[in-house]
């Protein structure tokens, strides 16, 4: 198959290079992808382009088959371990400072049912004035969430970094900036446009971690909430969860991403596909091409699903 120049625009748009072997391409023979012509996966198949440009539910039958699925283990953690800013030492005992907290949590916390009743409005408002767990303490903004709020397309992410912290805006820094490019390159998009060429971007935390250390189970639990309900008004067709921390809340699992790639799962129903954290990506050039077959895959699913009633219109 050879490459046509859309298609090459596109792959350079998420940052993968072709590279053709000169004798190869000399006999015509197809061109292989590496997310970085020095550093080619030996084993990472090679990506095939949809036009930027085709509808969502356009391509499925230039969908490559998923291979089986990959072991690749997770990265790292991305965030350094830090100790707890609830460091206020309590003088009173033990219990007695275990039943001050919870009922402090709960005055400070809305509580789920509630949550679930809010409208755009009402959810925005409490998420800006949350103070249900320590994070409210060293935040500068929440940051609550991106996009058309009738989108068919929604991205999860984990929690809003330095940049998105000052902006109150998701995925701002060098990591979002990648993810627009690969949003780019399957026809989405975070500003004005159709649903179907739109997506809605959202955290699993709505505040960042003091230095960008890793979610706690106690913060994710307080906040998820929050997402399940804007997940509920947004009504997604499909969802990308990225990164250990949003794919392991979504979907209950403690596998690594590696593991739970390359199929299609459901979240309350919607189709949800397992993907890498773009920050992981900037770290790891040859995943990037098992990230584009994540995005394919997702296009496939969505050309397969049932079409969404639109009837009722966008909220804000
Ligand atoms: N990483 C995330 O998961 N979310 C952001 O908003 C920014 C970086």
């Amino acid at each position: 198959m050879s490459w046509t120049d859309r298609q090459r625009a596109m792959l350079e748009a998420m940052g993968l290079k072709l590279w053709t072997p000169p004798a190869a391409a000399e006999a015509g023979s197809p061109a292989n992808v590496a997310a970085d012509a020095t550093a080619a996966p030996a084993a990472a198949p090679p990506p095939r382009a949809v036009p930027a440009s085709a509808p969502v539910a356009g391509p499925a039958t230039r969908v490559p088959p998923m291979d089986a699925e990959v072991a690749v283990a997770e990265p790292p953690p991305r965030r350094a371990p830090e100790p707890s800013p609830r460091t206020a030492p309590v003088a009173a005992p033990v219990l007695a400072a275990a039943a001050a907290d919870a009922a402090l949590a709960q005055a400070r916390g809305l509580a789920r049912e509630t949550i679930a009743r809010l409208d755009w409005p009402g959810l925005r408002d409490e998420v800006a004035q949350c103070r249900a767990c320590a994070l409210c303490e060293s935040r500068k903004h929440t940051v609550f969430g991106v996009g058309n709020e009738r989108a068919h397309w929604m991205v999860v992410g984990e929690a809003p970094g330095e940049k998105e912290d000052l902006q109150g805006e998701p995925f701002v820094g060098a990591a979002g900036q990648l993810l627009d490019s690969m949003l780019r390159a399957i026809g989405l998009g975070r500003g004005e446009g159709p649903p179907e060429r739109q997506v809605y971007i959202a955290n699993t935390l709505k505040c960042r971690p003091p230095r960008n250390r890793n979610p706690d189970p106690a913060e994710l639990a307080q906040c998820e909430p929050f997402l399940q309900r804007q997940i509920e008004l947004i009504q997604p067709r499909i969802i990308l969860a990225m990164g250990r921390f949003a794919v392991q809340q979504l979907l209950r699992s403690q596998e690594p991403i590696g593991r739970l790639r390359g199929r299609v799962h459901r979240y309350q129903g919607v189709p949800l596909i397992v993907t890498y954290h773009p920050a992981y990506l900037l770290r790891n050039l040859p995943d990037k091409a098992r990230a584009w077959e994540d995005l394919c895959l997702a296009l496939k699913t969505l050309d397969e699903s049932p079409a969404r009633p639109e009837a009722g219109g966008g909220s804000a």
